[in-house]
């Protein structure tokens, strides 16, 4: 077998949930504008947190040198002996491909073609590494340490409202990474073939509607045509301003947050017939908004799915909050790399068992 080839059997055959005391992971979570790196226990617990900007404009190899420094910090930061590091997991957005370790020009990371990460981060800090998309990292993050931590569930959809939208699967006890490892990715689920440009290319796509990016451009193309508002006085209203607009009553800000909420809760009406999961997480920047978020689109969400997806499933918002990205880039190094780990190894589940504590 290739190593790519082994890789993939090694993520696809087996389920492992970290033992509580199992690691510390060096956790790396690459993002076009901040850049973030943290120790880990098996227990989702993390013992050292630190963040930087990007810098992204610097290209690949000044971005990928500033990670790993920021990574030996965070070792340095959790007073954690460098020789009780077994393995880096590392979050970054897609596309990439998991298996090989290469990044494959993601739009928020320009210039970032065919970049070998794993491989440069493997060399870097001699240890063994693993790249993971972000959200698709984040869904199992949420299923071992956040939401999906304390329920009987198998199946949990985790979709991320940020710059973009993007979303992973865990589907029946394991993380579900499709042919090319790319599947899950939910922001572009086609709400109006014939709408909006998509960054991706294609018309319509949910992310250009329901991303923080795309709330503030249609915010700004209503008040290039619409009546007054009070985003008028703003010079490039953001996501949360429309946020609190609406929530301070103001028609042209309700409208567009309707519309947003409308539209999500449609694609997630999809996403529930599609998967039949017990969960739906929502997580990102958007969510920020809490209730005003989350009541409308998990009501009409769940209204809209058919009735056995609706009576088996909830709708919820990330329990992790800003460590989301370390932890997912931990979950994604204790999964894949749980078995090389020294100290008290990850447990080896057998498929089809469910997520609860036994
Ligand atoms: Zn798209």
């Amino acid at each position: 077998m290739t190593a790519a080839a082994d890789e993939r059997a090694r993520s696809t055959s087996q389920l492992t949930r970290p033992q509580p005391d199992a690691g510390p992971v060096l956790a790396l979570d690459i993002g076009g504008t901040k850049l973030a790196a943290g120790v880990v226990r098996g227990n989702g617990s993390v013992l050292s947190w630190l963040s930087i900007p990007s810098g992204i404009a610097d290209g690949p190899a000044a971005v990928i040198a500033r990670q790993i420094e920021l990574g030996r910090r965070a070792v340095e930061v959790a007073s954690v002996s460098w020789e009780r590091i077994g393995a880096v997991g590392i979050a970054c957005g897609g596309p990439l491909d998991p298996f090989e370790g290469v990044i494959q020009s993601p739009p928020n990371l320009p210039g970032w073609d065919d970049i070998p990460l794993v491989s440069i981060v493997q060399e870097a800090l001699d240890r063994p590494a693993v790249v993971e998309n972000d959200a698709t990292a984040g869904a199992l993050a949420e299923f071992w340490y956040g939401a999906g931590r304390s329920r009987e569930i198998r199946d949990l959809v985790y979709l991320t409202i940020s710059t973009g939208v993007g979303g992973g699967l865990v589907l029946d006890g394991r993380l579900h990474r499709g042919a090319a490892g790319n599947a899950g990715e939910l922001g572009h689920l086609t709400v109006d073939y014939l709408g909006r440009q998509c960054g991706c290319g294609r018309r319509g796509c949910l992310e250009a509607y329901a991303s923080g990016t795309s709330i503030a451009a249609r915010a700004r193309e209503a008040l290039a045509t619409g009546g007054p508002s009070s985003l008028a006085a703003l010079e490039s209203p953001t996501a949360r301003d429309v946020a609190e607009a609406a929530l301070a009553g103001d028609r042209l800000a309700m409208r567009i947050w309707d519309e947003t909420t409308a539209i999500l809760a449609s694609a997630m009406a999809n996403v529930l017939d599609i998967f039949n999961p017990e969960l739906i997480v929502l997580g990102g920047g958007v969510t920020r908004a809490g209730d005003q978020l989350l009541r409308p689109v998990r009501e009409a969400g769940l209204a809209q799915a058919m009735g056995p997806a609706r009576r088996s499933a909830d709708i919820v918002l990330s329990e992790l909050g800003d460590q989301l990205g370390v932890v997912s880039a931990a979950a994604v190094a204790f999964e894949r790399l749980g078995d090389r780990l020294a100290g008290p190894l990850a447990q080896a589940v057998p498929a089809g068992v469910s997520n609860a504590r036994r």
